[in-house]
């Protein structure tokens, strides 16, 4: 059946008695143009295995089976499972887990079951919780590359410069795993339920080696979030709110010994910059 086809779509979602859920994030893909080009963008092949979060009732599931190896789809929702195994679930290729992909064993479920290939994630994400699964996919150094629809604001806000309103501590974190590109908008129009904003499919590739290479990681990342903390105050200021243990003079000594003027603000520093201050307080605490 064409997923795609409101018409079959709805018919289907009415004979199962399936009920969108708000709180899992449930927006379905009914322009068939957009999973087919999502699918492309995530350069799949034969050698490839595809982590997919929330298939729902398969629209991209199904390009992507057409193009990898293998694909491994984790589902929140349970009720689900009918309407999946009627769409895609003639794919010898495809295997469907029912669970939390933030309370997965991600290293388990691949070697499971997409053993011997290179592994990737593709997904239209459940937007309630992108922050926390993207977080997790960039730290677990599983991927090669991680394409995914998102909403629009929070794209921006990954793949935006220094100095810019959009810039934070997110940006910095993704920045420091990978390289993080905008590919394309989709409209709400796209989707039923129609979501409220425009969403945008990102691509982010992991480092093989890590441009920006801190002494201490946890002590970077606890310098971006005080950083970030107290936007609009200098960093010497925004600093001081997480470094209690170190006296405002101290703060602004390590600012200018990073190569930093005393009145530089947090939002204007790039990845790199933030591991030159990291490098220069890691004597100090
Ligand atoms: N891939 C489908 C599409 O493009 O039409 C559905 C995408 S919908 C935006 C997000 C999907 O993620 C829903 O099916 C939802 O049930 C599922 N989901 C929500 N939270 C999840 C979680 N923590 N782990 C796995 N799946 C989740």
């Amino acid at each position: 059946m064409d997923l795609c086809n409101y018409g079959q779509l709805r018919a289907l979602l009415d004979a199962e008695g399936f009920h969108f859920s708000k709180s899992m994030g449930q927006n379905f893909l009914i322009d068939a143009s957009v999973p087919e080009r999502i699918a492309d963008s995530a350069s799949l092949d034969a050698h490839t295995g595809v982590l997919e979060i929330g298939p729902g009732v398969g629209a991209l599931t199904q390009q992507l089976c057409l193009r990898a190896g293998a694909v491994t789809a984790v589902e929140l929702d349970g009720s689900l499972a009918p309407l999946l195994e009627k769409t895609v679930g003639t794919h010898e290729n495809l295997q469907i887990v029912f669970g939390d992909v933030l309370k997965t064993d991600l290293p388990a479920l691949l070697e499971r079951t997409m053993p011997g290939l290179r592994h990737v994630v593709c997904a239209n994400l459940p937007y309630n919780v992108t922050t926390p699964v993207l977080t997790m996919l960039l730290e677990s150094g599983l991927f090669e590359s991680i394409t995914v629809m998102i909403q629009r604001e929070v794209a921006r806000r990954i793949c935006a410069e220094p100095g810019t309103g959009e810039y934070g501590a997110f940006s910095v974190l993704c920045r420091y795993h990978a390289d993080c590109r905008a590919l394309f908008d989709v409209s709400p129009s796209c989707f039923t339920p129609q979501p409220k904003v425009w969403s945008s499919v990102i691509r982010l590739t992991p480092w093989r080696e890590k441009p920006v290479q801190p002494q201490d990681e946890a002590l970077y990342f606890r310098v971006v979030r005080a950083a970030f903390g107290q936007r609009r105050k200098t960093l010497v200021n925004a600093l001081s709110a997480g470094f209690g243990g170190l006296s405002k003079p101290e703060l602004a000594r390590a600012v200018e010994e990073a190569g930093f003027a005393p009145t530089v603000r947090g939002e204007t520093l790039s990845p790199a910059d933030f591991a030159k201050l990291a490098d220069t307080l890691v004597n100090m605490i």
